[in-house]
């Protein structure tokens, strides 16, 4: 099968092309895998990450790819919960031991031998991946493919982070950054929480007037001071400067989630303007989100349906992953970029 895989970890500003496109073994679904013959795959920000080695995978070479659709092809012993020739998703959680305390009470997110797709094991940029069948999601029948693949990470992952803010209908929700994620976030948030209003924090112009379009009541610049005070905030962005701006922004008792797997370590010194009475005081929190739990998933992609959240898409062939990838890095982001394999 073709599959494009990365052999080293690289500064993309240093190499253009850090997948490389081979020939690779179908793989064999083992006891209680499927195999999946994938027919997209979405490209997500943590591939940068990967590659760069912020998040270095373990082994190397690796098929990278956690927004995965495609249909059962084949049953590894004893696998029974789908049939041949049915839609499936995988996400970011490739597996987890099952037995923890964490995997017993659903956060298996949490679990010590969380493995993730594409990180810990073979991903979807290929034209066939397997995983266990407990780990694959049935897809509502409204998504295209292309269209359900970038709901599997930045809508899951923007539906936990939006869980744990514990926000309820009424309450000031403030987002800092204003991509994919938040984006999705902003639309389920209206349809959970109608009499809650949104107040969005983002760089660039631009992305300030779509969250209105998208029904924000107010945006502004990174540093700016909200007209009220927000119950809770997620942050979207990659640094630091945008926490501790919204921190100040937080109502008393309110909570800050950092929805990212790693921020850059290039505005690290903004930190030192915590000023504790006016940033943190007041039991204000800050908490982080960590992977998906297959709940997060499931409940995410039912919403998805329901409301319902299309993404817009822009299509690539597998073999200009690299393409793709260059292009997020340097934030010519027309809609989620999806892979159209086979
Ligand atoms: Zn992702
Ligand atoms: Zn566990």
């Amino acid at each position: 099968m073709k599959a494009m895989v990365l052999n080293k970890i690289v500064s993309l500003k240093e190499n253009r092309t850090p997948l490389e496109l081979v020939e690779l073994q179908e793989p064999v679904p083992q006891a209680g895998e499927i195999l999946v013959k994938v027919s997209a795959c979405g490209v997500c920000h943590t591939e940068l990450d990967e590659i760069e080695g912020r998040t270095p995978p373990p082994r190397l070479p690796i098929v990278l790819g956690h927004q995965v659709v495609g249909i059962v092809q084949d049953n590894g012993p004893g696998s029974k919960r789908f049939g041949i020739g049915d839609r499936v998703g995988i996400a970011w959680i490739y597996s987890a031991c099952g037995k923890c305390s964490f995997c017993l009470d659903g956060s298996e997110n949490l679990c010590k031998e969380f493995r993730a797709t594409g990180q810990d094991a073979h991903g979807g940029y290929a034209e066939y991946m397997t995983v266990s069948e407990d780990f694959a999601y049935e897809i509502p029948d409204v998504f295209s493919d292309l269209e359900a693949a970038p709901l599997l990470c930045a809508g899951a992952i923007g539906y936990r982070s939006l869980r744990l803010t514990h926000m309820k209908d009424g309450q000031n929700l403030g987002l800092t950054g204003f991509g994919a994620s938040a984006h999705l976030v902003l639309k389920m948030m209206r349809h959970k929480y109608p009499k809650s209003n949104v107040f969005v924090f983002a760089r660039s112009e631009r992305e300030r007037d779509f969250s209105k379009e998208l029904g924000a009541v107010w945006s502004g610049e990174t540093e700016a001071e909200s007209p009220e005070k927000l119950d809770c905030i997620i942050d979207t962005t990659p640094v630091w400067k945008p926490v501790v701006e919204a921190l100040k922004n937080l109502k008393s008792g309110g909570r800050l989630v950092i929805n990212a797997i790693r921020k850059e370590a290039v505005d690290k010194e903004y930190l030192l303007n915590i000023d504790y009475p006016l940033h943190l005081w007041m039991e204000k929190e800050i908490k982080s989100v960590a992977n998906v739990a297959r709940k997060d998933v499931r409940e995410f992609l039912d919403l998805a349906a329901e409301i319902p959240i299309k993404p817009e898409v822009q299509k690539y062939g597998l073999r200009d992953a690299n393409k793709a990838l260059l292009e997020l890095k340097e934030r010519k982001i027309r809609g989620a970029k999806v892979l159209k394999i086979g």
